[in-house]
């Protein structure tokens, strides 16, 4: 006889990113569904880790991380967004980085840190799949808020509407998976507005930071000091890197809400991978204008998918950042998006990324009715992309 046992996640089941790629694997189809790079790490990457296990450097670190990557992480951060943040207020890296097992466990732990039994969290769909089962396990529950279609912009009027005096965080994340939205300065103002009128706290999701097209900017969290006063800010090297398996990330929060944090996050890992700190920190230090390169290089892969969808059936939709580009397909097919995708991955030999199972599943039956719409990865050799897209055009 076992104990009872009753799932603590009724509504969850295999992640989507974990269905299309075993399915693109099984049926040999051109894997354009979960978001993963197809080129390699950087060389100094590789040879940095190869020399920190070979140094030895192969002990746990401390569990908020190895100081030195701590150090660059900070200078990284006021370079990029803290250029007009007074010095009182620019991030500490000692005392406002933890260095994570990917951003995934970074949201996880904030996610802990702050949600109470019964509190509510406002997350915007289509939103990554990780947020919500954070938030249930706490004790929690999302309040989904669709973003408009087809531009997908929140609209903020209904985020007022929908807080009352459960409301405990609000969820955003940009450059936005899997819409490839950004948030602007205006969608940022607002948020901090209504966060500081609330008494809420925000946790910001922004692990396509660097990848941002057309020249627009990324709007961080960390430039605005009243905003960062009550946010957890996420980000990953893995997207930044091309190195999405070694699950490294850090979360940047201030320092009360950090010794929040790390009590968490010390009983979740103790210590992120410590070859992989150390390589991280060198890259950081020896190679910093990759991350300056990172936005040109996925742009003109952007404009490569796009241009060779161009004599296609599929409305391809704006793309300002992130490396996913959203296919509408209603000229193509009458199946749901889940059908189509597995349709698209057994017979036609590419696999995308439905876009439903990012919808809380109750506004479901309405979602099918208005929106046919796919995600694909273009993080590959233009190669395939062009092949991809070759198959694509004959639909
Ligand atoms: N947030 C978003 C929006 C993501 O797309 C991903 C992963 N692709 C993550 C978080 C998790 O990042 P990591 O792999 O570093 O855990
Ligand atoms: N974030 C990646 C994507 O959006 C996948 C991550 C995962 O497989 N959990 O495709």
């Amino acid at each position: 006889m076992k104990p009872s046992f009753q799932t603590k996640l009724p509504h969850i089941g295999t992640s989507i990113f974990t269905e299309m790629s075993m399915m693109a694997h099984q049926y040999k189809a051109i894997n354009l569904s979960q978001g993963f790079p197809e080129f390699d790490t950087p060389e100094l990457l590789k040879s940095a880790i190869n020399q920190a296990i070979a140094e030895g450097k192969n002990q746990y670190c401390p569990s908020s991380g190895l100081p030195e990557l701590l150090e660059q992480i900070g200078e990284m951060i006021k370079i990029r967004y803290q250029k007009d943040v007074s010095i009182e207020n620019k991030v500490d890296s000692l005392n406002n980085i933890t260095v994570t097992s990917g951003a995934t466990e970074a949201l996880w732990v904030a996610i802990q840190t702050i949600v109470r039994q019964d509190d509510e969290v406002i997350v915007f769909d289509p939103a990554y799949d990780s947020y919500e089962p954070a938030v249930e396990l706490a004790g929690g529950r999302c309040r989904h808020i669709s973003m408009n279609t087809p531009d997908y912009a929140i609209d903020w009027s209904l985020v007022r509407q929908t807080i009352n005096n459960k409301t405990r965080a609000i969820i955003i994340n940009s450059p936005h998976n899997p819409t490839g939205t950004l948030l602007s300065r205006s969608d940022l103002i607002t948020l901090q507005k209504l966060v500081l009128e609330h008494n809420l706290y925000v946790i910001s999701d922004e692990v396509y930071e660097h990848i941002t097209f057309d020249g627009l900017r990324h709007e961080s969290v960390l430039s605005y000091p009243e905003l960062f006063k009550r946010a957890f800010v996420v980000s990953s090297f893995g997207k930044t890197f091309h190195c999405t398996g070694w699950k490294l990330g850090y979360c940047v929060a201030p320092t009360d809400l950090t010794v929040e944090f790390r009590k968490i996050h010390q009983y979740v890992t103790f210590c992120s991978f410590t070859p992989a700190q150390y390589a991280i920190a060198s890259m950081l230090k020896n190679q910093p204008n990759h991350i300056g390169e990172l936005a040109e290089f996925y742009q003109q892969k952007r404009d490569v998918l796009v241009k060779a969808l161009e004599k296609s059936r599929f409305k391809v939709l704006p793309c300002q950042g992130t490396y996913f580009l959203l296919l509408d397909y209603s000229n193509v097919s009458e199946l749901n998006d889940r059908e189509f995708c597995h349709w698209l991955t057994q017979e036609i030999g590419v696999a995308a990324i439905p876009l439903s199972p990012f919808y809380q599943a109750d506004k479901l039956a309405n979602y099918h009715e208005n929106n046919k719409v796919v995600r694909l990865c273009f993080a590959k050799y233009d190669k395939t992309l062009q092949k991809a897209a070759e198959i694509l055009c004959q639909l």
